[in-house]
């Protein structure tokens, strides 16, 4: 049993990446002002996220990490929204079977803070009370230890760390309102957007300004699909080798090959050969209209009235581009 669990998360989580956008989202559904990010070796060795949020209660130190248990079940109409916003009470759970875990964390309610270690879903000993502010901090570290194949499979740490400064540049400029903080252990951090912020001002700082002052601010909303988007796209001026597009459906971050396709589409009459834009988009659908039989952390989605939201998104985007370029 504990092959299978170790197997069935080395399918969840496939780099350090991965594991890290489910603890961001821990950190974001905690109400957390600031997250802080550290890294040794790509994650390999060490991913360590510590966030000022409501923090666990001692009481439920012991279960966090044990398959489908959530704390968040109140907080949604129905089980398909659940499981439609991502694998609810699977993620500290298949990484404590793929990784040694240590959870510190303090409530607001609790006088001190407590301290515990996991592996393969279980707590290993009782929770040490120690000093700590409110919030947590989990650690995570030798990620896949013991999932040779995966470990053979992975590229460099350099590489690891591209893939996590993309996810928390990302979810930066998604959350403007909240602080992120990336940095390698021992050192300067390398991405620190402020707590109260903007969407440009966040693009400026990861991005840099290149792509921030050629930004144009896109919404719509249609009512029958049920749909909001809203975003920020680069106008006519900016074009780069490579595209970048950061995509949000329902406040996750994903990625949609059609998506991609439509946008670049769209880019290709204004822009010169191979040169591409750099889009942020933020969609909100119905979750009953998102396919659930993708496996949500499959990065890729899918979703019903696919083409009409399509249309929607390269309506909005050309409208823009026309606008800027008579
Ligand atoms: P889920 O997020 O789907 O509930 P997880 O395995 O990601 O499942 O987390 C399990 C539980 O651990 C959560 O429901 C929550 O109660 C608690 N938890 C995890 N991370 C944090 C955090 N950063 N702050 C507060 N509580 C957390
Ligand atoms: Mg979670």
């Amino acid at each position: 049993e504990e092959v299978v669990n170790r197997i069935a998360a080395g399918e969840i989580i496939q780099r350090p990446a991965n594991a890290l956008k489910e603890l961001i989202e821990n950190s974001l559904d905690a109400k957390s002002t600031n997250i802080i990010v550290t890294v040794k070796a790509g994650g390999l060795k060490y991913l360590q996220i510590q966030d000022n949020g409501t923090g666990i209660r001692k009481d439920n130190l012991d279960i966090v990490c044990e398959r489908f248990t959530t704390s968040k079940l109140q907080q949604y109409e129905d089980l398909r929204e659940i499981s439609t916003y991502g694998f609810r009470g699977e993620a500290l759970a298949s990484i404590s079977h793929i990784a040694h875990l240590t959870i510190l964390t303090k409530t607001a309610a609790e006088k001190c803070a407590f301290k515990a270690s996991y592996e393969n879903g279980k707590l290993k000993g009782a929770p040490k009370p120690c000093a700590g502010n409110n919030g947590t901090q989990i650690t995570v570290e030798d990620l896949f230890y013991n999932v040779i194949a995966r470990k053979k499979a992975l590229r460099s740490p350099s590489e690891e760390y591209s893939h996590i400064m993309e996810v928390v540049g990302s979810y930066a400029i998604h959350n403007h309102n909240i602080g992120f903080t990336l940095k390698k252990f021992g050192e300067a951090a390398d991405v620190k957007t402020p707590v109260k912020s903007s969407v440009i001002e966040n693009v400026r700082i990861i991005y840099g300004n290149a792509i921030a002052r050629e930004l144009m601010e896109i919404t719509l909303e249609e009512e029958k699909l049920k749909l909001k988007i809203s975003g920020y796209v680069t106008n006519v001026n900016y074009s780069h080798k490579k595209g970048t597009m950061l995509l949000f459906i329902n406040h996750r971050l994903v990625d949609s090959l059609s998506i991609r396709k439509a946008v670049d589409s769209i880019y290709s009459t204004y822009l010169p050969k191979n040169a591409h834009s750099f889009v942020y988009l933020s969609i909100e659908l119905d979750p009953r209209n998102i396919d659930v039989n993708v496996h949500p952390t499959k990065h890729e989605v899918h979703f019903l009235y696919e083409e009409q939201i399509i249309d929607k998104i390269k309506e909005c985007i050309e409208a823009k581009l026309l606008s800027c370029n008579s």
